[in-house]
C-alpha cells in the first residue's frame, strides 16, 4: 500500500518565484485522485496550496469540502501561519469539526523562524490534539532542519515531519531527536534514502511527492524502490510509517 504523505490541491495565491498559480486553479481533488491511481497509490495526505496568511483559513476549508468525495483516500493537514491570532483556534476547529489530521507549517513562504515563539503556541495546541507537525526545509535560511531540530528538544511530546529531504542536514537533525520524521521529496538520489534509513532506521522516513509541484509521484516512488535497502523497509517508507503516525 503506498500512502503519500505530502500532495497539495486548490488555488495558490500569487508568489513571486513559482509559476504553481498558473496550473493551481485546475489542479482539484479529481486531478489528485488521477494521479494517484496512474501510480498505485492508495492514499494521500493532502494539505491547501500557498495562501497568504489571512487567506489559509478559509483554503481549508475549501479543502476540507472538496476531499469529501474521496475521504477513503485522502487525509487533511492544515496549513496556518502561527502569526494570525486565533490560529490555535482555527486549529483546534479544524480537527474536530472538519477532521483534519495534522499541522503544516511554511516558515519560508510565510516569512518567519521556526523557532520563533508565535510557532510555540501552535504545536502546544497540536500536541493537546495529538496530531503531527510537518514543517517545509530548505530553500534558504529560514527553512534550516535545525530550526525543526531545536522544536523537537524543546517539545518531546510532538512529532514532527521535516518535508522536503533537500538538506543534508536533515540526517544529523533526526538522528538526534527520535520524534522527528523525514519527508523524501526533493531528496536528490535513491542514495540519499540508502543513507537515510542506514542512519536513524526505516521507521521515520515518509514518503512524500509533494505532487503538483516536484518531480511527479513515479519519479519521487522510483527514488525509494531503488534504494539500497530491504523490501520491508520500503513498505515502511512507502505507506506503513504514515498511516501509524496519523492514528
Ligand atoms: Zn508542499
Amino acid at each position: 500500500m503506498i500512502f503519500d504523505a505530502h500532495t497539495h490541491i486548490g488555488r495558490c495565491d500569487p508568489f513571486h518565484y513559482s509559476n504553481l498559480e498558473d496550473k493551481s486553479p485546475t489542479f482539484t481533488a479529481a486531478n489528485l485522485i488521477e494521479e494517484m491511481d496512474r501510480n498505485n497509490v492508495s492514499r494521500a495526505v493532502v494539505m491547501p496550496n500557498y495562501s497568504l496568511p489571512h487567506r489559509l483559513e478559509r483554503a481549508n476549508i475549501e479543502l476540507s469540502s472538496s476531499i469529501k468525495p474521496y475521504r477513503d483516500r485522502m487525509v487533511a493537514f492544515a496549513w496556518l501561519d502561527p502569526r494570525i491570532e486565533g490560529c490555535g483556534d482555527q486549529l483546534e476547529k479544524l480537527v474536530r469539526t472538519h477532521k483534519f489530521m495534522g499541522l503544516k507549517l511554511h516558515p519560508v513562504l510565510g516569512g518567519y523562524y521556526a523557532t520563533n515563539k508565535t510557532v510555540h503556541t501552535l504545536v502546544e495546541r497540536a500536541v493537546k490534539l495529538k496530531i503531527p507537525v510537518m514543517i517545509h526545509t530548505g530553500w534558504g535560511a529560514l527553512g534550516r532542519p535545525s530550526h525543526i531540530g531545536e522544536l523537537a528538544e524543546y517539545f518531546p511530546d510532538a512529532k514532527f515531519i521535516i518535508a522536503h529531504m533537500i538538506d543534508p542536514e536533515c540526517l544529523d537533525v533526526a538522528r538526534r531527536s527520535e520524534n522527528i520524521y523525514l519527508e523524501t521529496s526533493y531528496a536528490q538520489h535513491p542514495r540519499m534514502i540508502t543513507r537515510a534509513a542506514a542512519k536513524i532506521g526505516a521507521t521515520r522516513i515518509l514518503y512524500g511527492s509533494d505532487h503538483p509541484l516536484g518531480g511527479g509521484m513515479s519519479f519521487e516512488i522510483s527514488k525509494i524502490t531503488l534504494a539500497d535497502i530491504g523490501d520491508e523497509e520500503k513498505t515502511l517508507i512507502l505507506g506503513e510509517n504514515i498511516s501509524r503516525l496519523i492514528k
